[in-house]
């Protein structure tokens, strides 16, 4: 419903409200758009704040292109019946692909208990199935726990051999964002991850890791990353159309 009424906002040749971020690190103006921040302008401490408005203005093209990209995904989310509950869920990235069994056991609580048999790769789920949601909640938590266990290893292991070390690491349920890293070397990963090609994912470490040393997109910043993957435009590019794999049932 929210995008929908963001493009008619767009229509009327007004712009998606937005909020002001001062960044030590930043050393130029930045746009950010995102489902979870919305339209974000991150600026220098230096930075003339009067000038604001009128920078929004000229990234407008920018703007309603990638606003438009944000409420397509989320029509395409809604056409995947997303209200229903899975009986697959499909790891690429760990070549894993694992059926789901529900079984009916009503009980007072909301509790769901998640049986895994690894043998077979098999879920059973077990409780009051009827309650979706809690069906659902308690899948999300099962997929949490797996990108714990394999992105924070896989992670050491590409930084390990890039000689590229982080200092934290923390598996986070983002809608849009696949991955970041802070200014502390602190890095995040969507466990989403989970469900792309292996090659994809390690894409993302590495250019994850390379925001270690460069801040930012720069020339040196992509000439860091082509150094340990020459094909990361091939990949960048996957990536960005990535979410049409993603099960829409997670976002519901
Ligand atoms: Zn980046």
């Amino acid at each position: 419903m929210a995008s929908g009424s963001g493009s008619k906002s767009l229509i009327n040749s007004d712009l998606p409200a937005y909020t002001v971020r001062v960044s030590d690190r930043a050393k130029s103006v930045r746009l950010s758009l995102s489902v979870e921040a919305g339209l974000e302008v991150v600026i220098p401490v230096d930075y003339d704040r009067q000038k604001v408005p009128e920078l929004v203005q000229t990234k407008r093209d920018w703007i309603i292109r990638n606003q438009l990209k944000l409420d397509q995904r989320e029509a395409f989310f809604q056409s995947q019946a997303p209200h229903e509950l899975p009986d697959s869920i499909n790891l690429r990235s760990l070549g894993e692909e694992w059926q789901i069994e529900y079984r009916n056991s009503p009980t007072k609580s909301r509790a769901i208990a998640i049986q895994e048999n690894k043998s077979e790769l098999k879920l059973v789920v077990n409780g009051n199935i009827a309650d979706v949601e809690a069906c659902k909640f308690f899948l999300k938590q099962w997929l949490m726990q797996k990108a714990e266990k394999h992105l924070f290893s896989w992670l050491r292991k590409v930084s390990v051999r890039a000689k590229l070390p982080y200092r934290t690491t923390a598996v986070r349920s983002q809608k849009t964002l696949w991955g970041s890293c802070s200014g502390n070397r602190n890095i995040s990963l969507n466990y989403k991850l989970l469900f792309l090609e292996t090659n994809v994912v390690e894409y993302v470490l590495i250019h994850e890791l390379c925001h270690t040393v460069h801040m930012n997109h720069s020339d040196k910043f992509w000439k860091l990353v082509s150094k340990f993957e020459p094909n990361y435009k091939t990949l960048d590019k996957s990536l960005s159309q990535a979410w049409q794999i993603i099960p829409a049932w997670l976002d519901f």
